[in-house]
């Protein structure tokens, strides 16, 4: 037998509709705002995600799944969305059309990492990218957003921000976190060590115990940020309490990615542990530039879908029920089913949601696989009906019948 690869899942047939109403819930809200939807390729050229994502970060470092094509070409499957949606927006020339550009995006994206509950290797994104506008109120339009469609789904989540300033402020910064983590060194664990070197920010980010305890008294970012990087925080805060938002400040979120300036936001479930952040996202005003493209600023975020799910399931959240068919047509025998195929194929055509007999079972068991697949209505054919041109209708919810004829059957339906 060959199994599923690590870190990879099926969504079964019987699953599927709670990714349906993920996505649909995920749409209504793009919608809601005034997104429009981009799909980028699932592979691009490795180097937009070394440029894009940053190449001294965890995604770029260790996660990536990089192959040669037969071409010899250099090729990375997605592991985020906004590099992909980056370099669209900069080869279509979208810095010329109508500003903001906002779009969102659902995709699957790929990470080598050790799988555990919600950590996967393949796992899906809704993400959201503003194109254009620098104003912090844009800022708080995407955490409104990502707020909007967690309070849809009925979770409960904390609200966390930060700012890391923009290139002027952070060197300073930069350059106190290196003082504060020179004592330290011996004791961090080794990828801190090469971060101390190449980006001391990421040394915040650290998920190591001992590298945590040392954090707890690093500096804080917003001691050091220039008077614009400071209004723009401020604005961003009277925003999220204009719209009745609340919000925990910790200058421990830097995120994992180069490109972010300014803001950085995370929502983190209260209602489960680890692996509780289920959306996270900022500013990337050097993003565009990075990858050859104008001066853009640009915010946006990315919620994983199987975290949300996750969360929804453990905290008994209810989803849309799946889909059922409106009627089953049992048929008694040959002749009836074949009566019943006919029928079923008038009802589909007028729209009517129908589903027949494929496996030659006894109307009994037929009637129990109706049950099973949640049929509204069954109606049953057998030699008396079949001579007399009618259905006898079970309504399944309350248990009452009625006899319909053939030609009203569409009509009673409908
Ligand atoms: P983490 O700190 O959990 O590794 P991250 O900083 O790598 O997260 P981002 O790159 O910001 O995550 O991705 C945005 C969101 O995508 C995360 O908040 C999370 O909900 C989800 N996500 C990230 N990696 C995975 C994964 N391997 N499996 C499932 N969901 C993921
Ligand atoms: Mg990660």
């Amino acid at each position: 037998m060959i199994n599923i690869p690590k870190g990879t899942k099926d969504v079964l047939p019987q699953d599927a509709y709670k990714w349906q109403y993920l996505e649909s819930e995920a749409r209504k809200v793009a919608r809601l705002f005034n997104l429009k939807e981009i799909r980028t390729p699932i592979f691009e050229h490795t180097e937009l995600f070394q440029r894009g994502v940053g190449d001294t970060t965890d995604i770029v470092t260790k996660e990536m799944y990089t192959f040669k094509d037969k071409g010899d070409r250099s090729i990375t499957l997605k592991p985020e969305g906004t590099a992909g949606a980056a370099r669209s927006f900069i080869e279509n020339g979208m810095a010329n059309g109508v500003l903001p550009a906002k779009m969102y995006y659902i995709t699957p994206a790929f990470r080598y990492e050790r799988p555990q509950a919600g950590r996967l290797r393949q796992f899906h994104q809704f993400g959201v990218e503003l194109f254009g506008s620098k104003s912090a109120q844009t800022d708080a339009e995407a955490i409104l957003m990502a707020d909007t469609l967690l309070k849809n789904l009925g979770l409960k989540v904390a609200l966390k921000i930060n700012s890391i300033g923009c290139p002027t402020c952070r060197a300073a910064y930069n350059k106190a976190l290196k003082a504060f983590f020179a004592p330290h060194i011996d004791g961090l664990c080794h990828d801190c060590k090469t971060r101390f070197e190449k980006n001391p920010l990421r040394l915040l980010d650290c998920k190591e115990e001992g590298c945590k305890a040392v954090n707890a008294a690093a500096p804080s970012m917003l001691d050091y940020l220039c008077a614009d990087c400071h209004e723009h925080f401020e604005t961003l805060k009277s925003c999220l309490t204009m719209a009745g938002i609340d919000y925990e400040i910790d200058p421990r979120i830097v995120r994992g990615l180069d490109y972010y300036t300014r803001s950085v936001f995370e929502f983190v479930s209260t209602s489960i542990g680890a692996q509780g952040t289920v959306c996270a996202g900022g500013r990337y005003d050097g993003l565009i530039e990075q990858l050859g493209g104008p001066s853009v600023p640009a915010v946006g975020f990315a919620a994983g879908m199987e975290r949300l799910l996750m969360v929804m399931e453990q905290t008994g959240v209810t989803l849309l029920s799946p889909d059922a068919p409106t009627v089953y047509l049992a048929g008694m025998d040959a002749a009836c089913r074949q009566k019943a195929f006919e029928l079923s194929t008038k009802l589909r055509l007028a729209g009517i949601s129908a589903e027949i007999d494929h496996m030659e079972r006894s109307i009994k068991a037929q009637f129990k696989y109706a049950d099973k697949i949640g049929a509204k209505y069954v109606a049953v054919l057998g030699g008396n009906e079949l001579d007399a041109g009618v259905v006898n209708v079970k309504n399944m919810s309350d248990g009452s019948t009625q006899s319909v004829a053939f030609a009203d059957l569409v009509a009673y339906f409908s």
